[in-house]
């Protein structure tokens, strides 16, 4: 095995560089998806993009496997890698507002959970996810799908500039100004451009909400799938909801004797003036008895943090997903058959709606595009025991072959598996091409490589 010139890199870096000798390793190279069990020769825990310039070059320069990690969510790991380098920007998560511009600039390792914290003390908010513990850099490049999307467009519709080291190790700034053809693919090309050290978003004035989960017997299932059909296509854009099959956490909302039952659900977010939460949850109140529900004013935040308990690190995932254009007749009776035999409780089907201000944006406007898709579909399989594994895989690859006749042939990249590597030109459609230009430009050599792959 040859010698890494590890020491001359600390020499370059602030932050610290953790080898496998290091006390630190073990936590160090431990992501969210206990699947992934991978022991990278060095990471970086980058203190600034000085750090992560010294990252890119050591990686170029010794012909390794670099692999970029902000909040450490992705399901395929993509954030890690054997024997290379994993740059990991998780002490990197300062958020700067400018209430006067209504922005707000993000550290590439920040996660939602930092980013609301600090846009919600002056009132504003932008699209993220609905964990709080995801990275924001990584959701964002990606596309970036929450409760916001119908009024507000995806994260990166939001997205105002990025810092971005590309693959020579130099920081280049990408807007509408500034190298707008990486602007273009940054957004929803995912890692394959570079590391973002900063990323500066859009604000919009959110800061409290009304909203939660509510729980409908299973046998209401088809009927509660038609009503959202129709009722989403035509909500106002305030409105963020979506359907989910959910087995009951012990929570005291829930009775108790109706813990570890099946539901359907839906979880919506109202982000119109407050004290038109409840007449606008009339619909969801109408369309079948409610048996449990925690829904009310809450700030922003709550809402992006209610969930985390339920995904907490450390459990084992596998998803699949795709777009959906129409939820039809024949793709609701599949989710009816399978989404019931969701088989732990941090499993789930989530469909999310992508309308609204998403559908405003041009499908060549941005890198993302599937601009006339309706919803995002993901199935997540999560379960805390390896033994469970198999079960859990099989009813994600069951439940997805089901609805996959009923969908588009891409999907959302955030959401896909590592065997999903074959759908990356059907997620671009039409801006494939241009994404590979792009690559070839920024990182010809593929250092990026380690992501929902364009290959240059
Ligand atoms: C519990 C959970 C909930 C989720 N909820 C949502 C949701 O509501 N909406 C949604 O859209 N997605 C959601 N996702 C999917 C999420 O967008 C992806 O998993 C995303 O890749 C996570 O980013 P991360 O920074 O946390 O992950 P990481 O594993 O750190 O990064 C994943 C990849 O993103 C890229 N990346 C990360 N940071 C940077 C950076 N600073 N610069 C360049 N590239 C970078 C790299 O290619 C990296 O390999 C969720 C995922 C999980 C596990």
């Amino acid at each position: 095995m040859r010698t890494l010139p590890i020491d001359e890199l600390r020499g370059q870096v602030r932050g610290d560089v953790i080898s496998s000798e290091d006390e630190r390793y073990e936590d160090a190279r431990t992501v969210y998806n206990a699947m992934i069990d991978r022991r990278p020769a060095v990471i970086v825990r980058a203190a600034n993009a000085g750090d992560v310039m010294a990252g890119v070059n050591f990686a170029r320069e010794a012909g390794l496997d670099l692999a970029v990690r902000g909040g450490g969510h992705s399901v395929p790991g993509f954030g890690t890698c054997d024997d290379g380098v994993v740059i990991d920007l998780s002490g990197m998560r300062g958020v700067r507002v400018d209430p006067a511009s209504s922005t707000a600039r993000a550290e590439g390792g920040a996660t939602w959970g930092d980013f609301n914290a600090a846009t919600h003390a002056f009132g504003l908010a932008t699209t993220g996810g609905i964990i709080s513990t995801t990275g924001v850099a990584g959701l964002t490049l990606g596309g970036g799908i929450g409760y916001l999307a119908r009024g507000f467009g995806l994260s990166i519709d939001n997205l105002v500039s990025a810092d971005v080291v590309t693959a020579d190790g130099q920081l280049v700034q990408a807007s509408e100004r500034e190298h707008d053809d990486l602007f273009w693919a940054l957004r929803g090309g995912g890692g394959n451009f570079g590391v973002a050290t900063a990323l500066e978003f859009q604000l919009h004035p959110v800061k409290d909400i009304y909203g939660g989960p509510m729980f409908y017997e299973l046998s209401e299932a088809e009927n509660v799938l038609r009503f959202y059909r129709e009722y989403i296509a035509d909500a106002p854009e305030q409105m963020g909801a979506f359907p989910a099959f959910q087995i009951a956490p012990p929570l005291p909302f829930i009775p108790e004797d109706r813990h570890g039952d099946t539901f359907i659900a839906i979880v919506a977010c109202w982000a119109g003036p407050v004290e038109e939460g409840p007449k606008a949850f009339e619909p969801f109140h109408d369309v079948a008895p409610v048996v449990a529900e925690f829904v009310g004013p809450a700030p922003y935040p709550a809402l992006n943090g209610a969930f985390d308990g339920l995904l907490p690190p450390g459990l084992h995932h596998y998803w699949k997903a795709s777009f959906v254009s129409e939820l039809t007749d024949d793709a609701i009776a599949a989710h009816v058959t399978h989404g019931p035999d969701v088989p732990t409780v941090h499993s789930t089907m989530h469909l999310y709606p992508i309308d609204g201000a998403v559908h405003r944006v041009g499908a060549s406007d941005t890198a993302f595009a599937y601009r006339d898709a309706n919803f995002a579909t993901v199935i997540v399989g999560a379960w805390p025991d390896p033994a469970q594994g198999d079960a859990n895989i099989a009813w994600v690859r069951r439940y997805y072959d089901a609805v996959a006749p009923h969908s588009e042939e891409g999907g959302y990249v955030n959401f896909m598996a590592g065997d999903d590597q074959g759908r990356v030109r059907a997620n671009y459609r039409g801006n494939y091409d241009r994404l590979v230009t792009v690559k070839r430009a920024y990182d010809p050599g593929n250092l990026f490589h380690l992501n929902q792959n364009i290959v240059p």
